[in-house]
C-alpha cells in the first residue's frame, strides 16, 4: 500500500514544525517563548461556552442538513447582510467544519484541472496545497514593500487559463488591510478577465484603526455574484477548537459545496453550531475586549521591532507582525534565521519563506504583553550578536 501521487506531494508544514520543535523544547524543561500560533489566547465567549454545553444538555445533537441547521444559516445571513452591508439568504450560506474546510470545500468545488489561481504574495501556506490538491496551478503574485496588492503585477500574471484569485484580508502573515479603492481596482479587473474571487474574511473584525475591512461583495451586484467569502468563528470568538465556519456565495454554488460535503464529511459539528449561533446573535463582550488587547500588544510589538532596526509596516489588522530581517540573514534564509533564534534564545517564531517572502518573518502577538517584551529583549539580544551581511 503507498500514498497517491496527490498526497505523497502536499508538503510538511515548516509552520507545524517549528511549533512542535518549540513545544519538545518546552517539555525538556526550557523557558520558551512560541510566537509561532495562529490562536487567540483567549477562552471563548461565555455566552458561546454556555451555548455549548446547553447544545450537549439539549440531546439535540444529531446529524443536522450537511449545509448546516436553518436556524444557523439565518443568522449567518443576518450577520453578512448586516456587516457586509447587502443582503444575504440561507440559501446562499454553507456552514462548515472551519473556515478552512470552506475553503477546501470551495476550491474543490471551483477549481477545473490546470486552472491557474491568483495567490497575492506573502499569502497562507494552505492555500497553495489546497489548490494543487484539486488539480489546480497556483500562481503567485508578488505584492508591494507595505504588502498592498501590485495590481500591474496581477495583470502581468493573468494569462488563458486564470480562472480565480484568493483574496485574504486582513492578510495572514501581514495583517495588511485592503482599502476599498483598492478592492474596486481588483473587482474591476476581475470583471474583465471573468474570474471568480474567493474572499477569505477570517480576520475581518480584527481591524484595530481606519477603515473597516472591505468585501467584493459590498461593491455591487457583479462583484457580489462572482464572489465566495468564507469567514468563520475561529478568530473574531477566540473558537479555534470547535471547528465551525462557513461559504458564502450564490446559492448553486452553496449548494453544490454542500452537496459535495455531504459525501466527504457528512453534516458540521451540532453542538459547536448551536455554540456559534450564540456568538453571532449578538456580539458578546469579550470580543471587543479581546481586540483592545491585540491591539494594545500591536502597537508595543510594531514600535519594537522598529526601534531595533527592522523595517516593519504598521499591521492594521488580525494578529501578526511580518519584519524585514534580510540584513541578517545567510544562505539558509529565513528558516535558518528561526532555527538558530530558537536554539540561541528559545524564541519560536515562522519563516517567511513559508508564506513566499523569504526575506522576512512573522511573529504571532497572541500572548501577554509582558511575555512579548521578553520575546523583544531576546530578538535584540540575537540580532545584536548575528552578523550583518549589509
Ligand atoms: N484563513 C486564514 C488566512 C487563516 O490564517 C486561518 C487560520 O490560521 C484560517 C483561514 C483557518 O481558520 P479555521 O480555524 O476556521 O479553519
Amino acid at each position: 500500500m503507498q500514498l497517491n501521487r496527490r498526497t505523497s506531494d502536499i508538503s510538511t508544514s515548516v509552520l507545524l514544525a517549528f511549533n512542535s520543535q518549540a513545544r519538545a523544547l518546552a517539555a525538556s524543561g526550557r523557558d520558551v517563548i512560541n510566537m509561532t500560533v495562529g490562536e487567540p489566547d483567549f477562552d471563548a465567549p461565555a455566552a458561546v461556552q454556555e451555548a455549548a454545553v446547553a447544545a450537549v444538555g439539549s440531546g439535540r445533537v444529531r446529524y443536522t442538513p450537511a449545509a448546516g441547521t436553518v436556524e444557523l444559516r439565518e443568522i449567518i445571513a443576518g450577520h453578512l447582510t448586516e456587516t457586509r452591508g447587502v443582503p444575504f439568504e440561507a440559501a446562499e450560506i454553507t456552514v462548515c467544519h472551519s473556515a478552512k474546510h470552506a475553503l477546501s470545500g470551495t476550491i474543490l468545488s471551483l477549481v477545473e484541472p490546470g486552472d491557474e489561481v491568483l495567490l497575492l504574495r506573502p499569502a497562507w501556506v494552505s492555500y497553495f496545497e489546497q489548490i494543487r490538491y484539486a488539480g489546480g496551478v497556483p500562481v503567485e503574485v508578488r505584492g508591494r514593500p507595505d504588502h498592498g496588492p501590485d495590481f500591474a503585477a496581477l495583470r502581468a500574471a493573468l494569462g488563458p487559463r486564470t480562472r480565480g484569485l484568493m483574496l485574504n484580508t486582513p492578510s495572514n502573515p501581514s495583517g495588511y488591510v485592503w482599502s476599498r479603492e483598492e478592492m474596486a481596482e481588483l473587482a474591476a479587473l476581475a470583471a474583465e478577465a471573468d474570474l471568480w474571487i474567493l474572499s477569505d474574511e477570517i480576520y475581518r473584525r480584527l481591524v484595530y484603526e481606519g477603515e473597516p475591512n472591505p468585501s467584493p461583495v459590498s461593491l455591487d451586484p457583479e462583484a457580489r455574484a462572482r464572489t465566495v467569502v468564507v469567514d468563520g468563528a475561529s478568530k473574531a470568538f477566540a473558537m479555534t477548537g470547535y471547528r465551525i465556519g462557513y461559504a458564502a456565495a450564490r446559492p448553486e454554488i452553496a449548494a453544490g459545496i454542500a452537496r459535495l460535503h455531504s459525501h466527504l464529511t457528512g453534516s458540521p459539528n451540532a453542538i459547536s453550531q448551536m455554540a456559534f449561533a450564540a456568538a453571532l446573535r449578538e456580539e458578546p463582550a469579550e470580543v471587543e475586549r479581546m481586540v483592545q488587547a491585540f491591539d494594545e500588544r500591536r502597537r508595543f510589538l510594531v514600535g519594537a521591532l522598529r526601534e531595533m532596526g527592522l523595517e516593519t509596516p504598521l499591521p492594521r489588522g488580525a494578529f501578526y507582525a511580518l519584519p524585514d530581517v534580510s540584513p541578517w540573514l545567510d544562505e539558509r534564509g529565513s528558516a535558518g534565521f528561526c532555527e538558530d533564534l530558537l536554539e540561541a534564545e528559545h524564541l519560536a517564531i515562522v519563516p517567511g519563506g513559508v508564506f513566499g517572502i523569504d526575506t522576512h518573518v512573522r511573529l504571532s502577538y497572541v500572548l501577554e504583553l509582558p511575555r512579548i517584551e521578553q520575546a523583544v529583549e531576546r530578538l535584540g539580544r540575537f540580532l545584536a550578536g548575528r552578523p550583518r551581511r549589509d
